[in-house]
C-alpha cells in the first residue's frame, strides 16, 4: 500500500517552472507580477453529489480542473496555478494515476501548474483552488451588465443534463446523441480562450454551471437589471433538438447546468467583434436577448410571436 507521501511524490510532484517553489515544502512560493491582479477561485466535487460513484478517474481528474478553469474563464483571467486537496477512501494507486493523468493533461492544455495541495483519507472529494492573472479594471464581473446590452451565450446548453437524465433512466438516448451528451457531462471544455478575448468587450459574464436561466439571473441581480430572452434564439444542440420529450429537453436547455459555457453581456456596438471572436475560436456565439431596465433579477422569456412564456429560474413553470 502506497503511503500518502509516496502518492504525492509519485503522482503530484511535477516541476512548476513559473513558481519560485512548488509541491514539497510547507508553502508554495509564487512570484507576484507587478500591475496584475490575482484571480482566485475554489470548486469542490463530492462523490454522489457532483459525480456518480464509480466515475472514470481520468475524466474526473480533467473535469475537476475544467470546472475551476471555467470560473477563471468567466472572470476573463489567464490560468496560472492550482492547488489540489484530495480526500480518498483508499490509497488506490491505479485510481490516483488515472486521476493525475486527466488532471495534468487538462493543466498542460491551459498552462496551469500544480503548486501544492493536501491528501487525506476520507469519502472521495476533490477540492481545487485555481489562480489566474488579469490586468486591473478588465475583470468580467457579474455586476457590470447595463440596460441595452446584448445577452450572449457560447456553445449550447442542456446536453450535460440530458446525458445525466439518460443515466438516471429518465430518457433513452442512443448512438451519436448519447455519446455527445455523455461527453459534455464527463469531459466539459472550459471556455478559457473566450473569456480572455472578452476582456475589454463584455461588461459582465458568468459560466453556466447551475443552468442558463439561474446563472443569467445572478448577473441580473448583481447588476440591478432585468432581461428579455427569446426562447427560439436559444442555441440548441442536435441532441436537444431531437429529444422526443419536449418537457425534459426544455428543462435541460433552460435549467440543466453543468454546461460550462459562458453567458455574457456586451453593448451592441461590439457585435461585429464578438462574431469575429466566435469565428476565430470556431465557437458558436449566439445573441439570445437583451438587458433592460426593471426590477433587479426579473427575467422574461418570449416566444417567436413575442408572447411571454411562463418561466422560473428552474426552467419552465409547469404549474403556471
Ligand atoms: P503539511 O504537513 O504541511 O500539510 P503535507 O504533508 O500535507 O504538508 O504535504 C506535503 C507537500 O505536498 C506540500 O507541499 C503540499 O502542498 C503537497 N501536497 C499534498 N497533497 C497534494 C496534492 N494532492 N497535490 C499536490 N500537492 C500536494
Ligand atoms: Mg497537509
Amino acid at each position: 500500500m502506497a503511503s500518502e507521501f509516496d502518492l504525492i511524490h509519485r503522482y503530484f510532484q511535477r516541476p512548476a517552472a513559473s513558481a519560485v517553489l512548488g509541491v514539497g515544502d510547507d508553502c508554495a512560493l509564487l512570484p507576484q507580477r507587478v500591475g496584475m491582479l490575482l484571480a482566485v477561485s475554489t470548486d469542490m466535487l463530492v462523490e454522489g453529489r457532483h459525480f456518480l460513484p464509480g466515475a472514470d478517474a481520468e475524466k474526473l481528474g480533467a473535469k475537476s480542473l475544467a470546472v475551476n478553469l471555467s470560473d477563471l474563464a468567466a472572470m476573463g483571467a489567464d490560468p496560472r496555478w492550482a492547488t489540489l486537496a484530495l480526500a480518498l477512501p483508499a490509497a488506490d494507486e491505479a485510481w490516483v494515476a488515472a486521476f493525475a493523468r486527466g488532471f495534468f493533461a487538462m493543466a498542460a492544455r491551459f498552462g496551469v501548474e500544480l503548486i501544492g495541495g493536501d491528501t487525506t483519507r476520507g469519502p472521495l472529494c476533490i477540492s481545487i483552488t485555481i489562480m489566474g492573472e488579469l490586468p486591473p479594471g478588465l475583470a468580467l464581473r457579474r455586476d457590470g451588465a447595463q440596460a441595452g446590452d446584448d445577452i450572449w451565450v457560447s456553445g449550447s446548453s442542456g446536453d450535460a443534463a440530458l446525458g445525466l437524465a439518460h443515466l438516471a433512466g429518465r430518457v433513452r438516448l442512443e448512438g451519436e446523441q448519447l455519446e455527445s451528451c455523455l461527453a459534455r457531462l464527463h469531459t466539459p471544455e472550459p471556455r478559457v480562450d473566450l473569456g480572455g478575448r472578452l476582456r475589454g468587450i463584455a461588461r459582465s459574464a458568468i459560466d453556466i454551471s447551475d443552468g442558463l436561466l439561474a446563472d443569467i439571473g445572478h448577473i441580473l441581480e448583481q447588476s440591478g437589471v432585468a432581461a428579455e430572452l427569446h426562447y427560439d434564439a436559444l442555441p440548441r444542440s442536435a441532441s436537444i433538438a431531437a429529444c422526443a420529450d419536449d418537457v425534459l429537453s426544455a428543462d435541460c436547455l433552460l435549467a440543466g447546468g453543468d454546461d460550462y459555457e459562458l453567458a455574457f453581456t456586451a453593448p451592441p456596438f461590439h457585435r461585429g467583434e464578438i462574431e469575429a471572436i466566435g469565428d476565430d475560436l470556431d465557437l458558436r456565439l449566439t445573441r439570445i436577448g437583451m438587458i433592460v431596465a426593471g426590477e433587479a433579477g426579473r427575467l422574461s422569456l418570449r416566444d417567436s410571436a413575442g408572447k411571454p412564456m411562463p418561466v422560473a429560474r428552474t426552467g419552465f413553470d409547469h404549474f403556471a
